[in-house]
């Protein structure tokens, strides 16, 4: 199905350019590169592996000057966010959280391989680990951001039951091209084209000031969310909800 979904219109259609370096087994040594271009960004498109990452690198990004990101605060938050429905995991329970937005569940299909491609792992030495838990050099099975089979994206997780409050606006088929800063540098509003309509703009008064711009997109990276008083994180296993704070999300699809 993912493969279905890439270079559809739910995706940016990005192609990288000729790599001198690599993608030597590509046409032109050039391949796809997707994005997702719709409601839930990427994680509506993506693979809905849930691998958080390896411990140090969040203890090394605390050690380089980030207060909060070392591993054993960020787990907090992956816990927090987590819903977890598997059972593959029962030794590991104290690294996985219930009762949150993202569902994670086991993978409830295989390929044959898989089951040998374990089985080989073990006989040369290794475990079958949770990737998730504290141990991660082994061979495992990943866990998947689903719920009852179906895909558990960030509009499914987050979006979707958030639908019905008031502070929450969402603009499909919009195209964000400017983010309005206030004189203390502040994210209070964006300029995005909507139906063939230019320059709408999106401000928000005094009182609602988002003052947490949360990963800001294609003009600054990827993702334009403004948020009053919620600072996200932008990996669909991080997000935080939403509190009950004013929330725009402009989408483009
Ligand atoms: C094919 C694929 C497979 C992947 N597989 C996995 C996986 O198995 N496990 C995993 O953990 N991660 C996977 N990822 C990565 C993961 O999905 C992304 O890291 C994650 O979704 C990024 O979230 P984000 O919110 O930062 O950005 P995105 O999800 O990219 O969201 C950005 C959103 O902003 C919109 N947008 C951008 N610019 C504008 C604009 N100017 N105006 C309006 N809207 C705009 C985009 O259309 C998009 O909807 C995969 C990604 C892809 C593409």
């Amino acid at each position: 199905m993912n493969a279905f979904l890439m270079q559809s219109e739910s995706d940016w259609n990005y192609f990288t350019v000729p790599q001198k370096h690599g993608l030597f087994n590509y046409n032109n040594n050039a391949c796809a590169f997707p994005l997702g271009r719709v409601v839930g960004g990427s994680s509506t498109i993506n693979w809905m592996m849930y691998v958080r990452g390896n411990r140090r690198d969040y203890d090394h990004w605390q050690a380089l000057g980030n207060p909060g990101w070392d591993y054993h605060t960020v787990l907090r938050y992956f816990k927090k966010a987590e819903h977890y429905r598997g059972t593959r995991n029962k030794n590991t329970a104290e690294y996985h959280g219930r009762g949150g937005p993202l569902s994670v569940d086991d993978k409830r299909w295989g390929a044959p391989l898989l089951a040998g491609y374990l089985k080989a792992g073990q006989e040369l030495g290794y475990s079958i680990i949770d990737a998730n838990g504290p141990e991660q050099i082994g061979f495992s099975v990943a866990d998947m951001t689903q719920v009852n089979g179906g895909r558990s994206s960030v509009a499914q997780s987050y979006l979707r039951p958030a639908l019905d409050r008031g502070n929450l606006h969402i603009v499909s088929r919009a195209h964000v091209t400017q983010i309005l800063f206030d004189d203390e540098k502040r994210a209070v509003g964006v300029t995005y084209e909507h139906l063939g309509k230019r320059l709408s703009e999106w401000k928000w008064d005094e009182d609602s000031v988002a003052r947490h711009l949360y990963r800001v997109s294609q003009l600054l990276s990827t993702d334009v969310q403004l948020q009053q008083d919620t600072v996200c994180c932008s990996y669909p296993a991080l997000m935080c909800s939403f509190n009950k704070t004013p929330c725009v999300v402009v989408t483009q699809h």
